[in-house]
């Protein structure tokens, strides 16, 4: 049996390896070899440079092509992420504002599921992989209050689209259970295609953006990854 460094060395080995070769990174330019990331590990999808995964190669394409702006807008950005407040900086926003539950993280500390803030008092709220953490009618009834009629939420979630429902067991409690059924300790749903529908129930309308075959190969994505775009009527 490998002792423990040799276990480390083999895992780092495979993890630096990309057997998909050479990709391009929206974010910061970079073409070349990814790396590996995830447990279990996603071979080829974390850039060298910028460390951008999937996501957020999706939503640096999404808003190259305009779908997502923040120029002269009020933007909150839950579990703040670099490549995202890059983009929102240069696009000159009124104000821009971080929030995270855990301190020390963010400008704010807030609760996604109370959410300190005045009703109407956002124009694009950022939530990228925050939703599957939470009590999420109670997230997305919150984000609905927050946002300025015409104002939009931009969210992306762990989905699986082959599933017509979304899953959720009230018998996976513990954090070894939760990675097994949800993909991670401190995820409590993994969703399904009736993602849209939790949040049309919030009173939001909904469209959709994803990167062709040639893209997801090109800049290294999740095939049939979405950003979702609500906008609160
Ligand atoms: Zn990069």
């Amino acid at each position: 049996m490998a002792s423990r460094p040799e276990r480390s060395a083999m895992l780092s080995a495979l993890y630096s390896r990309d057997l998909l070769g050479p990709a391009e990174c929206p974010c910061c330019g970079y073409g070349g070899l990814f790396e590996g990331f995830g447990r279990p590990l996603r071979t080829g999808v974390m850039c060298p440079k910028c460390r951008s995964l999937e996501r957020h190669r999706l939503f640096h394409l999404a808003h190259r092509e305009g779908l997502i702006g923040f120029a002269g807008a009020d933007v909150l950005h839950f579990a703040p992420e670099r490549f995202i407040a890059e983009l929102v900086r240069a696009d000159r926003p009124n104000s821009y504002v971080t929030a995270d539950i855990e301190p020390g993280r963010a400008d704010l500390v807030l609760n996604l599921e109370a959410i300190d803030r005045p009703d109407a008092s956002s124009d694009v709220v950022v939530a990228s992989h925050v939703l599957e953490h939470v009590d999420d009618a109670r997230a997305m009834g919150e984000l609905h209050r927050i946002l300025r009629p015409g104002g939009r939420l931009v969210a992306m979630v762990p989905l699986i689209e082959g599933w017509s429902r979304t899953y959720e067991n009230p018998a996976v409690a513990d954090e070894e259970a939760r990675f097994h059924h949800f993909g991670q300790e401190d995820h409590v749903r993994f969703y399904g295609a009736d993602f849209r529908d939790r949040l049309r129930r919030a009173g939001f309308t909904l469209a959709e953006y994803e990167a062709g075959g040639s893209d997801s190969v090109r800049y290294r994505l999740q095939r049939g990854e979405k950003v979702f775009l609500a906008t609160k009527a």
